[in-house]
């Protein structure tokens, strides 16, 4: 049962051969069995699961159901959850319980899925390995030395290991993509502004934007239909009429434009998952899809660009955790100044205050223009670029990530290869675009993700090109051992 689908987990909801209690359960109990392992979950939220997955099953027996009634699921722990516990992977937050809930977790509550726990991750959704979470990392469960990828590594291991049909998960730079590659599931970050950032924990507001996390597209379709739409409380969040991603999945892609951008065929991109990129390649031309060649010339600025605009806007957004209003606060401070600077230092980890330093570097008087204006003139450049490219094909495909999963400590040392973990990514992010990542192969039994990444409010395209191909392959069927 539970390396089932969401799809195919609501088919036997609807034929009553499973309760959700009885599906929660079994998600609950794989999660104490496996856990400890993993350590995929900061919080198992076992009663409020049971008491969810009973309101289910009634809606259920009054004929009140929809597709995602009485489904378990998982919310990575940066999304607020009222009157249960909401870390985003920090010991600033160790004590923190929001009293709302997230627009996000309240949308997927109304369409009735029942919330397993909150799912590791990198402290304050900065990394790309799950190293930095203050609850130590999360393990791959296709080895378990290697990492599970980051930020929302928790939830992409949570899925792989069948602790939970689906998750959450936010992406600034590559946090969904990322670790779905790297743990061999699929992944969408939607359009900015289609998903509600009201109760996400802000990290870099310009660039962070929720979504889910699942084992296919359909799946990931279904979730996107509930989790999506405009919400007042976000003045980011864009008002347009949501399609139903899941009507749109049976379209033909005969003729379909595919652009393959050379900047992202080029050194640094591991001959493995080259290759597996070529044969995912060839089965689009087999389903009838016209193969092109583009340029996205300034490629090579997204990194560094990032790396700016990123700091920049988390050096202004953490500045609210100061031992004051919520969070942590130091042992008998002697002043004012005392508290926030003990609280802050002790209350934050490495990668954060690093983050948080060179943003308020490249922030300050002397420097904004050399560094934060400039990079806003570049981000403008690799927008243009995307906008160029979508004049002459639908969508854009690549390898999501230059390598598979790493070793744990391989890159902690140098935060600059680290980083480079999402070279094919973060240009997305910036351009505010949807991109999918999607299973497409295996280098020494470890996944590799394929990225589809589209014009904006393109997620029917997107998810419809990722389900045509996973109608003919079936990486994404396959279960790391012992789960
Ligand atoms: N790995 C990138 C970073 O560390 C992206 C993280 C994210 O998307 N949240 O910032």
């Amino acid at each position: 049962m539970h390396h089932k689908t969401i799809a195919e987990l609501s088919t036997e909801l609807a034929a009553k051969r499973i309760s959700s209690v009885e599906l929660t359960r079994l998600y609950l109990e794989r999660i104490q069995h496996f856990n400890n392992i993993l350590n995929s979950f900061i919080t198992i939220t076992e009663e409020h699961a049971l008491q969810a997955a009973k309101q289910a099953d009634e809606l259920r027996s009054q004929g009140k159901a929809g597709a995602l009634t009485g489904i378990p699921i998982a919310q990575k722990d940066i999304f607020c959850t009222d009157g249960i516990k909401t870390t985003c992977g920090s010991k600033m937050l160790d004590n923190f319980i929001a009293p709302y809930d997230a627009t996000v977790v309240k949308n997927l509550k109304l369409a009735g899925t029942v919330m397993l726990g909150k799912t590791n991750m990198d402290e304050f959704a900065m990394g790309s390995s799950n190293e930095t979470s203050y609850y130590g990392p999360t393990k791959n469960p296709w080895n378990i030395d290697y990492v599970p990828g980051g930020s929302s590594g928790g939830s992409a291991a949570a899925v792989a290991g069948c602790l939970t049909p689906a998750a959450t998960g936010t992406d600034t730079g590559g946090s969904i993509r990322q670790p779905a590659a790297l743990c061999g599931i699929t992944g969408i970050k939607p359009t900015y502004g289609r998903v509600s950032r009201f109760g996400m924990i802000a990290f870099a507001s310009s660039l962070d934007q929720g979504g889910p996390l699942a084992k296919t597209a359909e799946d990931c379709a279904l979730l996107l239909n509930a989790m999506s739409g405009f919400d007042e409380k976000d003045s980011t969040s864009v008002n347009q009429p949501v399609p139903d991603y899941t009507a749109n999945l049976n379209h033909s892609i005969k003729g379909i434009r595919i652009g393959l951008p050379k900047e992202y065929f080029s050194h640094g991109l591991s001959n493995e998952v080259a290759t597996a990129i070529q044969t995912a390649i060839k089965e689009y031309e087999k389903l009838g899809a016209v193969i092109e060649e583009i340029s996205l010339p300034n490629t090579g600025l997204s990194v560094p660009v990032y790396y700016v605009i990123a700091p920049a806007e988390c050096s202004s957004n953490l500045a609210r955790y100061d031992g004051v209003r919520y969070g942590y606060r130091c042992k008998d401070p002697v002043d004012l100044q005392d508290l926030y600077k003990r609280s802050r230092s002790e209350g934050f980890g490495s990668e954060v205050k690093r983050r948080i330093m060179v943003g308020t570097y490249v922030l300050s008087a002397g420097y904004y223009d050399a560094y934060y204006l400039k990079a806003q003139k570049v981000r403008r450049l690799i927008r243009d670029d995307f906008a160029q490219a979508f004049k002459k094909v639908d969508v854009i495909l690549s390898p999501t990530t230059p390598t598979p999963a790493f070793k744990f400590g391989e890159k902690t040392h140098d935060p600059i290869s680290m980083y480079l973990s999402d070279i094919y990514t973060i240009a997305v992010n910036l351009a505010g675009l949807p991109g999918i990542s999607i299973p497409a192969g295996f280098v020494n039994r470890l996944p590799i993700g394929m990225q589809l990444i589209g014009n904006l409010f393109d997620e029917a395209k997107l998810l419809n090109i990722a389900h045509q191909y996973q109608k003919i392959t079936d990486w994404h069927k396959q279960i790391p051992e012992g789960f």
